[in-house]
């Protein structure tokens, strides 16, 4: 490809964290996966993937977890960037940097969510022009929970987790997000499941009814109830901590809690914003979580926030394109995080 074409400024991608409402984990496939039926939603925590042309690939990291993330070639935004490439025979090398404010194995897709920006940024950088389609079926490549993050709002995901169809459901929900300090890997906690479950017939995954009604409803109260995870009990096993995590969120009047995904961030659901900024100083407070932020959803997925720019685009860095979809809450008070 001819480097006139290549954007002469950065293009930035913004992509949000997910949680799972419902991660019910059937029986292991026989490439080591397991069948789920999963319902994503996207809230308002974000990191920005940020490519630049460059002399050679490279990768920076910025951000409170930057320590915990890997700066070569095994980065899922690098993998995402180099496959994007090779699909699209671009010789041109790119230097990606990441504003990180998802956790790193927090159970929240942070790495997923850096590819899907990846493939996206890239995509408008080097003037490819991809299908939606084909940047799903990159997605998908990369990772199972790589394609959620690219579509974003409130998704049923079967398989790995990686075919999705949008729910339409109604409401913007508020989240209470209790972050540990000590991350859970993926892997060990599916084969904590296992272990676990050893003796026991497990059903193929089936999303139930409680959480299709409660959606359907918006009603905060009901998706409290609804919310599940098959994982729960494992994530528990390996880190005990979590439990009281849980429960100290419940007694504090949560409508409803759960580890996301393989944890170890527990998710609370709350009426509204005052209930999560009540919440949050109270699990701070009380020394439950060494972190706690408050975020809405269903937010959108991987989106521009930087046009591309130079010979075929507007010019200036940081010119939006469209809304950012950024809700991340601040909880204000000292102790807490905010974005
Ligand atoms: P999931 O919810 O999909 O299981 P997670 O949120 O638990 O994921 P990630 O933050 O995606 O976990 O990171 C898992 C591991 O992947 C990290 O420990 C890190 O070594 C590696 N990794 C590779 N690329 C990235 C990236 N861009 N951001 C964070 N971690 C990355």
């Amino acid at each position: 490809m001819s480097s006139a074409a290549i954007s002469v400024h950065g293009v930035t991608a913004r992509v949000p964290a997910k949680i799972n409402l419902e991660l019910v984990v059937g029986p292991r496939r026989a490439d080591g996966f397991h069948h789920l039926a999963t319902v994503f939603q996207a809230v308002g925590l974000h990191d920005d993937v940020t490519v630049e042309a460059a002399d050679d690939w490279g990768i920076t990291v910025n951000g409170p977890y930057a320590d915990l993330v890997p700066v070569d070639d095994t980065n899922l935004a690098m993998q995402a960037a180099r496959l994007l490439a090779s699909e699209a025979s671009i010789d041109v090398p790119v230097h990606i940097t990441i504003d990180k404010d998802i956790p790193v194995a927090g159970g929240m897709a942070g790495g997923s969510a850096d590819a899907a920006g990846a493939l996206l940024a890239c995509d408008a950088l080097w003037g490819v022009g991809s299908s939606k389609a084909a940047l799903e079926d990159l997605a998908a490549e990369l990772g199972s929970d790589v394609p959620f993050a690219l579509l974003g709002g409130t998704a049923m995901g079967s398989g790995r987790g990686d075919q999705l169809a949008p729910v339409l459901g109604r409401g913007r929900y508020h989240w209470v997000l209790a972050f540990s300090d000590v991350g859970l890997s993926t892997p060990k906690v599916y084969a904590e499941c296992d272990r676990l479950r050893a003796n026991r017939r497990v059903p193929e995954p089936a999303p139930s009814a409680a959480m299709m009604t409660a959606l359907r409803s918006g009603d905060a109260a009901s998706l409290g109830r609804a919310l599940s995870n098959d994982l729960q009990p494992a994530a528990f096993s390996l880190q005990p901590r979590l439990e009281e995590v849980l429960r100290a969120g419940m007694d504090h009047g949560a409508l409803g809690g759960i580890v996301s995904g393989s944890g170890p961030t527990v998710a609370f659901l709350v009426s509204d914003t005052e209930q999560g900024l009540d919440l949050a100083v109270a699990l701070t407070a009380s020394g439950s979580a060494p972190a706690v932020e408050r975020a809405v959803g269903p937010v959108r997925g991987a989106h521009l926030i930087t046009a591309p720019s130079g010979p075929s685009g507007p010019s200036g860095p940081r010119a939006s394109v469209g809304s950012t979809g950024h809700q991340t809450g601040h909880t204000g008070p000292a102790g807490l995080r905010s974005s």
